[in-house]
């Protein structure tokens, strides 16, 4: 497939996501969730406006992102993750299983979704509902396992 096909193909998925929700798609909803499909992994606003630069080969400004995200989250197309890095991350609701565990990096940040796990469920007082539950497990990803036992330290 061409790269311009498959441009459609996503933004295509995106609005269909969209007017399954029974809203409107917009061009920035769509170009922030196609964004979001592409990447597949949770991603920063900055990797989000960085991939929009770069298929649409035009600018979202930082307002406009935020809103759109916003908007996404609200309407459960997208989920928001927070690391212990405090850096926000976004990610394409995973249609499947819609909520699930997700994985951080300590050395390299990178953050990864695990659809196949469980998320816990805890025993709640008698009339506590749950809203949302998140679960983030720390750890070193393989790539970072690796530079650490071939002893490549940079810096100090
Ligand atoms: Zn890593
Ligand atoms: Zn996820």
């Amino acid at each position: 497939m061409d790269q311009q096909s498959a441009v459609a193909e996503r933004t295509s998925e995106a609005e269909r996501r969209i007017r399954a929700a029974g809203q409107r798609p917009t061009k920035a909803r769509l170009q922030i969730l196609q964004a979001l499909l592409d990447l597949a992994q949770p991603v920063s606003h900055g990797e989000i406006q960085e991939h929009i630069l770069e298929h649409w080969k035009e600018a979202m400004d930082r307002v406009t992102l935020y809103r759109g995200l916003d908007w996404l989250v609200q309407h459960q197309l997208t989920h928001r993750i927070t690391a212990d890095d405090r850096v926000w991350r976004f990610s394409a609701i995973n249609l499947e299983h819609p909520s699930h565990p997700h994985f951080h990096c300590l050395r390299c940040g990178q953050v990864l979704c695990l659809p196949e796990s469980q998320l816990p469920q805890p025993i709640l007082p008698e009339d506590y509902r749950v809203e949302e539950i998140e679960m983030v497990v720390n750890g070193i990803c393989p790539h970072c396992q690796k530079t650490v036992e071939s002893g490549d330290k940079k810096g100090g």
